[in-house]
């Protein structure tokens, strides 16, 4: 803060950057109404959804739309006027501006021009479903959107298998399905999952299970494929995706006692059930120890 009030010139507005609420409107804080109705200009998203907004807060200051296809030229305009002494406020349609959505330019741009850019904090389905979700909180990583097509969404969940870090995604009520099937596919059934949907509104649900059940509850129930969804996805966990249960390790070690690498892990297969991917990698780290 003191750093900002040196470098910030003297006759500059300031940028103010105000979380909106998820979907419950009394997360609105006191302090972003004020920013809000004091601002000269609010820089909106979309000025026609953010109008409804406003209007059940009761607030009519100027607005105007700084959205991703404009908002190179609009950070221009607006630190402009900012430099001219006007403050201005930017919202996003929901949440936090920034997070998976438009104003990185202008935040960008305002630190180049030594415009000072101040915070408004409130909130964000990120931090909101991450707060329930009942996964580790110490180490998180957020992803944003997941990739809308097949293969690509496959590649990425692929990626992050071995993220220690519990990872937050966010994703569309229409792909939801098959985004956990990829996830079943690519993290294991066991991973837990959990999904975090309509978060501060009337059908707020939160689950917390494995990938392959959470597949089922939301494949059985269709009342869990609308709305918005954050989800949340535990971190990797060497002895969770590695080990083998006691029996299927017995069957295992004693093919592999008697038959070739393949032959043993195609035999444990069909005898145990369990996938071929890790009856394979730890038949290979038997070998290593060997
Ligand atoms: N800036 C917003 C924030 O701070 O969370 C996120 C905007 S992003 C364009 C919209 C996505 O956020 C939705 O598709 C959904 O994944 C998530 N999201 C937003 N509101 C939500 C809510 N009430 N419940 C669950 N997820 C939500």
């Amino acid at each position: 803060m003191a750093e900002h009030d040196v470098r910030s010139k003297q006759n500059y507005g300031q940028l103010y950057i105000v979380a909106t609420p998820i979907g419950n409107l009394q997360d609105i804080s006191p302090r972003a109404i004020d920013t809000l109705n004091n601002v000269d200009v609010i820089a909106a998203e979309d000025t026609r959804h953010s109008g409804h907004l406003l209007k059940q807060l009761d607030i009519n200051t100027h607005r105007i739309a700084l959205h991703e296809h404009n908002e190179r030229d609009m950070a221009e305009r607006l630190t402009l006027q900012i430099i001219e002494g006007k403050n201005i406020a930017l919202i996003s349609d929901a949440g936090t501006p920034l997070v998976s959505d438009p104003g990185y330019h202008l935040v960008k741009l305002s630190h180049q021009k030594e415009i000072k850019v101040v915070p408004i904090p409130g909130p964000s389905a990120l931090i909101a479903a991450l707060s329930a979700a009942g996964l580790a909180t110490d180490r998180f990583c957020f992803e944003g959107f997941v990739p809308s097509k097949r293969s690509q969404r496959k590649s990425y969940y692929a990626q992050r298998v071995k993220e220690v870090r519990t990872m937050v995604f966010y994703e569309t009520p229409h792909r939801i399905v098959d985004s956990l099937v990829d996830l079943c596919g690519e993290f294991g059934d066991e991973r837990r999952v959990v999904m975090a949907r309509e978060l501060t509104k009337t059908f707020e649900t939160i689950r917390n299970d494995t990938a392959k059940q959470l597949l089922q509850w939301v494949v059985a129930d269709t009342n869990q494929q609308k709305g918005e969804i954050v989800l949340v996805v535990e971190g990797f966990k060497e002895t969770q995706q590695d080990s083998l249960s006691e029996f299927n390790e017995h069957v295992l070690r004693t093919l592999l006692n008697e038959l070739s690498l393949k032959q043993a892990v195609q035999l444990a297969v069909d005898i145990t059930g369990e996938k071929k991917k890790k009856l394979y990698n730890f038949a290979l780290s038997l070998k290593d120890e060997t």
